[in-house]
């Protein structure tokens, strides 16, 4: 039972009550009619179901009111004009892409990919040019607790919160910013005024990697400072537009998330115990590449 149950059981509706019309015949429109019932039932339960989960509920509240507050119309202009600006720089076929760096995983043991992907129905936001080839991560250890984020209420709870972040390539950090607080899980308070919360970004030479959401004063590095690949520049955490921890990652065209599109991240990692080097998908759990 659900949404997609009721929206299908009217569809159903529909179809009997057209083929009713269509053919005449009162049976099949009164059967088209019974199931229209049906599907109301379906959605209303299922919208009882979904308020009753005060958690969700909050959030959405949360998200609802925080995209009205001006820096939330604020953000969204932005983000807008950054579209607009973007769509003719976006990749849109990663077959004809040539990727100008190849990266390593921008943390420490194994994580998993909960958004990303290089095609339309696995992208993190393919819509959104700047972040069409972004990926949210948690540590394994968290990805059963996505299920219902709501039953692990306590930032510590989780494993990805406060775990290192390192550099995926070598570069020079050009932008950060840190002093944002974590939120509460399943909450966005109306205080967030940046929704990458706390941030570091770093050249790889025209190629810029974007590391969001970490915790509140953990960002260790600073713009100007070169970089090797694999040093941690902070810690996973819960800040911006995040409502439980993970780790927002991308690379980019640009070194201003608002002014940049996303580029396809060609990593070099372990999946399934062999290396690899490709773009991780969704659903994978993906792993520091062994050396031989
Ligand atoms: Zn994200």
């Amino acid at each position: 039972m659900g949404w997609r149950a009721a929206r299908n059981l009217l569809l159903t509706g529909l179809f009997f009550k057209l083929l009713g019309d269509y053919m005449a015949v009162r049976e099949f429109r009164i059967a088209g009619a019974l199931f229209a019932l049906f599907g109301i039932g379906v959605g209303i339960v299922s919208l009882f179901e979904a308020l009753r989960n005060e958690c969700h509920a909050k959030l959405y509240a949360d998200m609802f009111l925080w995209s009205i507050t001006p820096w939330g119309i604020w953000t969204t202009a932005r983000q807008l004009r950054a579209e607009i600006k973007g769509r003719k720089r976006a990749v849109a076929d990663i077959k004809h892409y040539r990727p100008g760096l190849v990266v390593i995983p921008p943390f420490r043991g194994c994580w998993y990919v909960v958004n990303g992907g290089v095609t339309r129905d696995t992208s993190h936001s393919w819509e959104l040019v700047g972040q069409r080839f972004a990926y949210d991560l948690v540590r394994v250890e968290d990805s059963s607790k996505l299920e219902n984020p709501c039953s692990y209420k306590q930032l510590d709870e989780w494993a990805t919160y406060g775990s290192e972040v390192v550099a995926v390539a070598d570069g020079i950090v050009v932008d950060v910013s840190d002093g944002m607080k974590d939120n509460p899980v399943g909450r966005i308070p109306l205080s967030v005024k940046e929704i990458l919360g706390n941030y570091v970004v770093i050249d790889h030479g025209g190629v810029y990697s974007l590391y969001a959401h970490l915790k509140n004063g953990s960002v260790s590095v600073r713009p100007g400072e070169r970089i090797k690949a694999g040093a941690v520049i902070g810690l996973a955490g819960n800040s911006g537009m995040s409502s439980c921890p993970h780790l927002h990652f991308q690379l980019m065209d640009r070194g201003d998330f608002y002014d940049a599109v996303s580029l396809p991240v060609l990593m070099r990692y372990t999946a399934e115990g062999k290396n690899c080097e490709k773009y991780p998908l969704k659903n994978e759990i993906v792993c520091g590449f062994h050396s031989p």
